[in-house]
């Protein structure tokens, strides 16, 4: 079994440069995800010189870690988002979705980009009853989507559930990765390999820092699925999860087709298939879990696999993955200006169903820039929530205890734990002068970290499945040395140096 998503066999990556000069645009797109590269495509549409900066691949984030299901409902059922916002209000959010599905089947017509794209019907369904979905079926319907009867083959074992036509499929990381290259010019320049590290402003222009070099630019986008930094209102009211991937192959080919949301109990599970060139593949996607609060995150992996295995005669599980997700206590979007007085957008809280919404956000912060009215913008605006002021200070705190504990590691003879740890495993130790974030490469070398987030100083959990080091207050996740992979941290875990006690 690889680690790698299944949609990154058959797409090309790797093929814009790394900003290595100062440039100056109007608008600087952070992260070139679906959020990002749609934001450029149409800002470019108005004129508007912009550019992404990508601090890996384009699409590699987490719309290449996703189901790549469009569809106009969202994670929540509707009994829930009804109980909250008026009927109304979720029609809106229905529609505003189904315009922004639409703006993907557009542009891959127009650029006649080979994503796979075909409408499907999405079921759901559930195993034990527990679940009221007659009730859901008929809020669907009410709220005008076409509701339907789950068919007679249909291909799992269920008790009760519907369906709904038309939502759509395709493959969201050669979408994006495409769109990417047909807007790609010198007025909508991309750069990959290339991560902001901090943001400075005057009255005038942020300026957006990278190992290397600057970018000058009059609006900033935190296209980065949770805005970057101290955003202290947003990363408070946002719920970091993370879910898995896995893709097999089965005996027969028996390869259902559609979008299916199977509850069993506690546990949801996505299910599609998707074929291409490399042959035919069964995903499953499900296993949440709050970011960083799993013991052993390998055993959300075997749940996943016991359930296709119980479900599907599956000959071999070639691919896992993990992905994030991060929710908003209202269950909508934040997406806008970050406060009325700000030249900066962020576009975050999608839950799982931001390839839609991450489209939905581009049309609405690029409508905002341009200074032309959205129907939606209201609904999703950024700034409805209120600021947590005591956070700052938390960090600060944390830092301080970091400076003095850097340098003492193993002052008193390297702790017995280390030796407990096995390679390409990782475990936090607790040591006289403090805890540290202790892993172990593949050859057994040793490396220790601060265990504390510089984000807001949370302590860090060490992720089994995907060898990483995860905060379960916001999501920041860091590599086993330090750098960061995802989430609102602009910097890395401060790497320890070892110092060997005196024979
Ligand atoms: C397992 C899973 C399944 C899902 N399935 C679906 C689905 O079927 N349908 C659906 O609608 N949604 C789905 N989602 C949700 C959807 O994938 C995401 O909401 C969406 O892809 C977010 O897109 P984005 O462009 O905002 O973020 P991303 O795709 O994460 O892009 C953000 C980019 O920012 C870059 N970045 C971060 N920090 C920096 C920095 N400092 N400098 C430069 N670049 C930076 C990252 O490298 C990344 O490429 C799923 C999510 C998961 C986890």
């Amino acid at each position: 079994m690889e680690n790698i998503p299944v949609w990154a066999l058959n797409a090309t990556l790797g093929s814009f440069k790394q900003l290595d000069r100062k440039i100056s645009v109007e608008v600087a797109v952070i992260g070139g995800g679906i959020t990002g590269i749609t934001t450029a495509q149409l800002l470019k549409k108005r004129g508007i010189k912009t550019a992404v900066i990508e601090s890996r691949k384009i699409g590699q984030g987490t719309t290449g870690q996703s189901t790549g299901n469009l569809y106009a409902p969202t994670e929540y059922d509707f009994s829930k988002m009804l109980s909250k916002y008026s009927s109304e209000q979720v029609q809106q959010i229905i529609l505003s979705r189904l315009q922004a599905i639409e703006m993907i089947q557009k542009n891959i017509e127009q650029f006649a980009i080979p994503c796979d794209f075909h409408l499907r019907p999405m079921y759901y369904f559930n195993a034990y009853n527990d679940k009221n979905l007659q009730h859901e079926k008929r809020h669907a319907h009410e709220l005008g989507l076409q509701t339907t009867s789950l068919p007679k083959d249909f291909p799992l074992y269920f008790e009760d559930g519907y369906g709904i036509e038309n939502q759509a499929q395709f493959n969201p990381l050669i979408y994006t990765q495409r769109l990417a290259h047909e807007i790609f010019d010198a007025d909508c320049e991309i750069f990959e390999d290339t991560c902001i590290n901090e943001i400075e402003k005057d009255d005038e222009f942020y300026y957006l820092k990278t190992d290397m070099t600057r970018i000058k630019a009059k609006y900033v986008v935190h296209a980065t699925h949770t805005p970057k930094g101290l955003l202290v209102p947003y990363h408070t009211a946002l719920a970091p999860y993370r879910e898995y991937g896995i893709a097999v192959t089965l005996k027969n080919d028996l390869y259902p087709e559609g979008i299916f949301w199977a509850y069993y109990g506690e546990e949801k599970f996505s299910i599609r298939s998707y074929k291409n060139e490399l042959g035919s593949f069964l995903i499953c996607i499900g296993s949440m879990h709050k970011v960083g609060q799993a013991d052993d995150n390998r055993e959300n992996i075997s749940r996943l696999i016991d359930f296709v295995n119980k479900h599907f005669e599956v000959e071999s599980v070639n691919y896992m993955w993990g992905g994030q997700n991060y929710k908003a206590a209202d269950m909508l979007p934040y997406i806008g200006k970050k406060s009325a007085e700000s030249r900066e957008f962020i576009a975050t809280g999608f839950s799982t169903d931001g390839l839609v919404y991450g489209t939905l956000a581009a049309q609405i912060i690029s409508d905002a820039i341009a200074q032309i009215e959205n129907p939606y913008a209201e609904l999703y605006k950024a700034n409805r929530s209120q600021p947590l002021k005591a956070a700052k200070n938390i960090v600060k705190e944390n830092l301080n205890v970091l400076g003095k504990l850097a340098g003492d590691f193993f002052k008193n003879g390297e702790p017995k734990e280390v030796e407990s740890i096995s390679p390409n495993e990782g475990k936090l130790i607790q040591t006289e002068e403090g805890k540290f974030a202790v892993s172990k490469d593949d050859k057994g070398e040793v490396k220790v970290l601060s265990p504390i987030c510089p984000h807001m100083g949370c302590t860090v959990h060490w992720n089994f499945a995907e060898k990483s080091w995860d905060c379960p207050c916001h999501g920041s996740r860091f590599d086993t040395n330090g750098k960061v992979i995802e989430g609102p941290s602009f910097k890395n875990l401060e790497q320890i140096k070892l110092k060997k006690p005196k024979e």
